[in-house]
């Protein structure tokens, strides 16, 4: 984010290979192909070929900002790659990562998920050091900054001076002409996995961008853990331990793809298993259990499983909506959802219809989907939600909405059902999800259910107060 600027979100894919021998930014644009749910708004991919770092960055979705001629210029055996979430009030290439640093050991380029929450202070630091004016820095570029004007002889003794003093999320790879080096945060809030494809070494957010290449899930990088990978293989090195883990429940939920295994959990199945859930905390008499495409598919089919009622898909999905850059006008826009989806009114007519989705953030796709199920003709619409009532905005990474837009924070689960239209509206409760998921509860920071933050946040910073400073 930028200091000044969009401070609360900054979800995004990160993806980094040590491979000797391969063509390392073709992995990386498949990888971050692979991890494009995290992040559509920039992409860029650096490598590094034992002397010389080459990097280009871009807006726009991967393959729109990759083409074989600038694959074929990113040259070495060492890449790493990002894609950047979509936010409001910050998007332009100046956002756009890897960021390059430069630094009497040499040049870093760095790639970060996650959100700081000290940046301030950051900042001051970094004036300190430089007579830079931080105003304009965004808080990954912060933290490089840091990191290249620390003290210490080696990238990973700047590396380890310098986390301690940086609070927030962050999953990190970084790549020097020599060195991949992947890092998580002490509380592990980012997902961030490693992998191995032959000889070569694989980090990603997500196992599924390990799958699409053909690369082995290895295990999580731990909380806190630091990994440098050179010619002679990973080395660890670890942080101070945080009091607590505190892994985003919402990456289960919402966030990461169902075909990727987190702390050996499918998240398919945990959504699955939300579902079975929500059917025997929520039950409700009805004709057919049909899920929004596509964050609420594997839950609707394990509501339909344990509450016996029939699974059939009332929408169908345009596969290839991705990101456009052609503005819907007035009219277009007013249609809303219509752009994404498209229900079967010969499938909904005259029915009883629970519409199981992942979660409500300020309810207004809710009420579009439920008008939409009535226009096509559903009798009832019964609305069923595989996560509690989110009443707390995220600092950590997760682009939810600042807390007077979340409708759970200022309406009751009644009023927001009025307000959506549905007949009925149920949640999942908070013991529910856990036992779904199957991990210890404290594995997870749920803050935007319970308000439990794992770490000193500025409570109800406002992005906009702070992008108009
Ligand atoms: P609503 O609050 O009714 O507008 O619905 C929000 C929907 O957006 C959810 O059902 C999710 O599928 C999706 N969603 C949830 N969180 C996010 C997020 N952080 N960024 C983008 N979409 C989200």
């Amino acid at each position: 984010m930028a200091l000044g600027g969009d401070g609360l979100h900054e979800a995004c894919g990160v993806f980094g290979v040590y491979g000797p021998g391969e063509d390392v930014a073709r992995l990386t644009f498949f990888g971050l192909y692979a991890l494009q749910h995290r992040g559509q708004e920039s992409a860029g991919i650096a490598t590094a070929d034992g002397t010389r770092l080459h990097l280009f960055a871009d807006m726009g979705l991967v393959n729109q900002v990759f083409s074989e001629e600038n694959l074929a210029n990113l040259r070495g055996h060492i890449a790493i790659g990002h894609s950047r979430y979509s936010t409001t009030g910050s998007s332009c290439i100046e956002n756009a990562q890897p960021i390059r640093v430069e630094s009497d050991l040499g040049t870093l380029a760095f790639a970060h998920n996650g959100n700081l929450v000290n940046t301030s202070f950051l900042a001051d630091q970094l004036q300190k050091r430089e007579d830079v004016v931080t105003s304009s820095i965004t808080d990954s570029e912060l933290m490089a900054r840091l990191i290249a004007s620390a003290p210490g002889a080696t990238w990973i003794d700047r590396i380890r001076r310098t986390l301690p003093v940086v609070k927030g999320a962050y999953s990190l790879v970084m790549l020097t002409s020599t060195e991949l080096i992947a890092v998580r945060d002490p509380f592990g809030i980012r997902p961030l996995c490693l992998g191995r494809l032959g000889n070569s070494w694989v980090v990603a957010s997500e196992s599924c961008a390990l799958d699409t290449i053909g690369a082995e899930l290895l295990r999580e990088i731990l909380p806190g853990e630091i990994i440098c990978i050179d010619e002679n293989g990973p080395r660890s090195y670890s942080m101070d331990s945080a009091s607590r883990r505190a892994l985003c429940v919402f990456e289960y939920i919402y966030f990461a793809r169902p075909d990727s295994v987190i702390e050996d959990t499918l998240v398919y199945l945990a959504r699955e298993r939300m579902g079975e859930r929500l059917a025997k905390e929520q039950p409700i008499d009805a004709d057919l259990v049909i899920g929004v495409p596509d964050g609420g598919i594997p839950a609707a089919v394990g509501y339909a499983r344990s509450s016996g009622l029939p699974y059939r898909e009332g929408f169908i999905k345009n596969r290839y909506i991705g990101r456009t850059f052609i503005q819907p006008d007035q009219r277009l826009r007013e249609e809303g959802v219509a752009l994404k989806l498209n229900p079967l009114p010969d499938v909904l007519k005259g029915k009883r219809v629970v519409m199981v989705d992942d979660s409500i953030v300020r309810g207004t796709t809710k009420l579009q989907t439920v008008a939409m199920l009535r226009r096509a003709g559903a009798k009832e619409v019964h609305v069923r939600i595989t996560a509690p009532p989110m009443v707390n905005p995220c600092y950590l990474g997760i682009d939810t909405a600042r807390r007077h837009e979340l409708i759970a924070a200022s309406l009751s689960v009644p009023e927001i059902c009025e307000y959506i239209g549905a007949d009925t509206l149920g949640y999942l409760s908070r013991d529910g999800l856990m036992k779904a998921i199957g991990l210890p509860e404290s594995t997870f920071c749920d803050a935007c259910f319970t308000g439990n933050y794992p770490m000193e946040v500025q409570l109800d910073l406002d992005k906009l107060v702070l992008e108009a400073r």
